[in-house]
């Protein structure tokens, strides 16, 4: 079998050289060869919350403005409420268990990443000059994947709470060396390079928090990789996904919440934020789709804290708005879950 992998890399310019994020290889739990090129991939681990810290270290707090000490407190009250808030959406969220045989968390070893880690890790946040998400499908679409795309670019938005908007479909064109045959499916692959660089970024608008892709190309990033489902520039701001693979003889139902889950994702990455530990999360590392299934359409009460913060959005706010989404789209159990956030939110704080 084949193994797949999403690659983001975070390259901050105030950090100094790119530092690469945790890259995410996804693997099928049979697949012989997956083992030690994982380890080898996943061997780059960033440094960029050191660096920030270090940064942060050296500088001297300026003197504030009135102005500026009013936003500092209205900032600090915002935190004060995204923080009580992780509190009441707790028992919506599973505990991180013992990884299973051949799950992520069996053979990565990663920090996670609270909210106040988040914070101090002075992640990139979508500035008033840059704050749309730009969904771009690319190439040929029967009707049903077009349409889970349009559903995904909605989610998205909704998700985020940020703008999104979804460009008119392009042809993707690639000729030889950015394209070739896998050797084990011997379908058609298109380097992913070639996307980002020579497609993407040329056409990347100004006001784009992110250039995101869809296509139904298989992807490969190299000759040592057999494919992965996507990779993103958090500097270029540009990413690519594929759909190839998430069909898999599926239902329609798992196909979509397999991209929702996808494009949620990978969108945090581009937002600074890390694979997720303490819960079973929308943010958590996966190594296979079984384990993608797995994982809740939502993001765990630590990592939902970080996305309202990007947006300042209202958390309950936000949660009925998923709700609506989640009915408009069949997902029932999905939309209850949401409401029943919604209402845990609003409620008065409870007594410890
Ligand atoms: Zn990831
Ligand atoms: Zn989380």
């Amino acid at each position: 079998m084949d193994r797949a992998m999403i690659y983001v890399s975070l390259n901050n310019p105030r950090l100094g050289k790119p530092r690469p994020l945790p890259q995410v290889v996804l693997t099928r739990p049979d697949d012989p060869i997956s083992r030690p090129l994982r380890q080898v991939v996943l061997t780059r681990l960033a440094t960029i919350a050191l660096l920030a810290f270090a940064l942060l270290a050296c500088s001297k707090p300026a003197e504030k403005p009135a102005s500026n000490m009013a936003a500092a407190r209205e900032a600090k009250k915002e935190r004060a409420e995204l923080r009580s808030n992780i509190k009441k959406i707790e028992p919506f969220f599973k505990p991180m268990g013992k990884p299973l045989s051949n799950d992520w968390l069996e053979t990565h070893h990663e920090p996670g990443q609270t909210f106040e880690e988040y914070l101090d890790a002075d992640p990139v946040k979508p500035t008033k000059e840059r704050q749309k998400i730009y969904v771009l499908p690319l190439g040929k679409f029967n009707a049903n994947q077009q349409k889970i795309i349009d559903v995904t670019a909605e989610y998205l938005k909704v998700f985020y709470d940020l703008p999104v908007e979804e460009l008119t479909a392009k042809p993707l064109v690639a000729v030889h060396p950015n394209v070739r045959q896998n050797k084990l499916t011997k379908t058609r692959q298109i380097k992913t390079g070639h996307i980002l660089n020579d497609i993407l970024k040329p056409q990347l608008p100004n006001d784009a928090a992110a250039l995101i892709a869809f296509t139904v190309d298989d992807l490969y990033p190299n000759e040592t990789m057999s494919y992965l489902f996507g990779q993103a520039s958090l500097e270029e701001r540009v990413g690519v996904w594929s759909l190839a693979r998430m069909d898999d003889n599926t239902d329609q139902r798992n196909f979509l919440i397999r991209t929702l889950k996808i494009a949620a994702h990978e969108t945090g990455h581009m937002f600074s934020m890390r694979h997720c530990t303490k819960y079973e999360c929308l943010m958590s590392g996966t190594n296979h789709l079984q384990e993608t299934d797995r994982r809740p359409i939502d993001a765990c009460p630590e990592c939902t804290a970080k996305i309202c913060w990007l947006s300042d959005v209202d958390q309950a706010e936000r949660y009925k708005k998923l709700a609506d989404f989640c009915r408009k789209n069949g997902l029932v159990k999905e939309a209850d879950e949401f409401v029943k956030k919604a209402a845990a939110v609003n409620a008065e704080a409870r007594t410890k």
